[in-house]
């Protein structure tokens, strides 16, 4: 009896696994597929200095036009396309398109303006990384302080040690660092020292309930003192709300981002944002 029944269970764990490698398989082929029809696109979101409010550049976010879906947001693909491997393919193409971008602003005499890009971490692990930083920057004749590639706390703590190397040879091209999300990892502070970086962007979990939350300001000062001692600008996300904003800069935090200055927009319009009219 119990041979039967361990059978079927087989059977139906069979049948649900190859359900579900089908709809990887599925989601694999779309996704190259999105690749040849140019169906990603960047949209853009505004970083402001937090003292002289003036936009210093933008962070690119990606997202899928689907044809059937509509615009697709990155949490509902990034992580199937890190799994299969696409990401790196597909992060490739956000770094020369964001680069691309980058240059049509300087062009347009926002030259003082920069551009980050977020890296997952398959692709903060890849071989080509470095290579692939240093063309894109060749190709677009760009200064490298005018890219920020973006690494979530969680990626780059995952393997300290080898993550240094990899941030210290970035960090040699030029190019600012940021570490992304902050504060929603396990960070020893002993790596966190000595991690080549020029950036913390707070997460904005701990921006949502300021300015009334006793223990978000708590964290957000010890993170600005921290970040601040260890020579790294400090960017707080999510920022909505005008009390946030004069919070945060009150605490000393450099720059902001959230939707009080500006959603993530078209290329275009972000354009037209830099030009005051
Ligand atoms: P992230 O890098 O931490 O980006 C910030 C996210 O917060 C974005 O979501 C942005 O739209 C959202 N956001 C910005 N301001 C506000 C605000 O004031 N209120 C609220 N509620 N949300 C705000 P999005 O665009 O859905 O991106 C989600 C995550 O997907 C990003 O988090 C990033 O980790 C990842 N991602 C986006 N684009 C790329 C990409 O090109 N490559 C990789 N590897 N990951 C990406
Ligand atoms: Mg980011
Ligand atoms: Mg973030
Ligand atoms: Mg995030």
């Amino acid at each position: 009896h119990s041979k039967s029944l361990g059978q079927n269970t087989y059977c139906f764990f069979q049948a649900s696994m190859s359900a579900n490698a089908q709809q990887q398989l599925q989601l694999l082929h779309d996704l190259r597929m999105a690749m040849e029809r140019r169906e990603f696109v960047l949209h853009y979101q505004a970083k402001v200095d937090a003292h002289s409010g003036i936009i210093t550049g933008a962070e690119a976010l990606l997202r899928w036009h689907h044809p059937v879906r509509g615009l697709v947001f990155p949490d509902e693909f990034i992580p199937a396309a890190e799994k299969n491997g696409m990401i790196v393919q597909i992060g490739e193409w956000v770094l020369g398109e964001a680069c691309r971008q980058l240059c049509i602003w300087h062009e347009k005499g926002h030259r003082d303006k920069s551009v980050a890009v977020n890296l997952s971490g398959l692709q903060f692990g890849h071989t080509g990384l470095v290579q692939a930083v240093c063309d894109v920057l060749q190709r677009n004749n760009l200064d490298p302080r005018h890219l920020t590639l973006e690494v979530t706390e969680t990626v780059a703590m995952r393997d300290a040690d080898a993550s240094i190397l990899i941030l210290q040879q970035l960090n040699d091209t030029g190019i600012r660092i940021a570490i992304d999300d902050f504060g929603t990892g396990y960070s020893s502070l002993l790596y966190l020292k000595r991690l080549p970086a020029h950036e913390l962007k707070i997460d904005r979990g701990f921006v949502r309930e300021l300015p009334h939350s006793t223990e978000d300001a708590a964290i957000v000062s010890a993170i600005l003192a921290l970040g601040h001692t260890l020579n790294l600008k400090v960017v707080a996300e999510g920022v909505e709300t005008v009390a946030q904003q004069q919070f945060l800069t009150g605490l000393g935090c450099d720059s902001l981002q959230g939707y009080l200055f500006g959603r993530p927009m078209p290329p275009d319009q972000f354009l037209e944002m830099l030009t005051p009219s």
